[in-house]
């Protein structure tokens, strides 16, 4: 099975949550990048987006939970469990990966 997480993302997206809908590029011809050379792209099915969101929902409720059991922040009890996308006030930010997902029909 592929990985969920794709291999690469912006340094200003290093606490987002990521989320993968492609694989791999659809222009693939930049000279200086080597990350997805050789490798098709494609859209990752629907159902498996969907529970890739619904995985994420279920740890963000885990570590609520904790964060209330414990008394201490939703964001520190986050990355204390590495979990570097949750913070006090939730999900903030999210990046879609991997590169230009947005060649994706507006539908999907
Ligand atoms: S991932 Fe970005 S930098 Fe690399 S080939 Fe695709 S468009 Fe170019």
């Amino acid at each position: 099975m592929q990985s969920p997480v794709g291999p690469i993302r912006p340094p200003s997206e290093a606490r987002s949550l990521l989320i993968r809908v492609t694989r791999n590029c659809p222009w693939n011809r930049c000279e200086f990048c080597t990350v997805f050379k050789g490798q098709k792209f494609e859209l990752r099915p629907l159902e498996e987006v969907k529970t890739d969101i619904m995985a994420a929902r279920k740890a963000a409720d885990d570590v609520k939970k904790w964060a209330e059991q414990t008394g201490y922040g939703l964001g520190y009890v986050a990355r204390y469990n590495g979990i570097s996308w949750l913070h006090d006030d939730g999900v903030t930010n999210v990046f879609i990966q991997d590169s230009d997902s947005l060649v994706m029909k507006t539908e999907f």
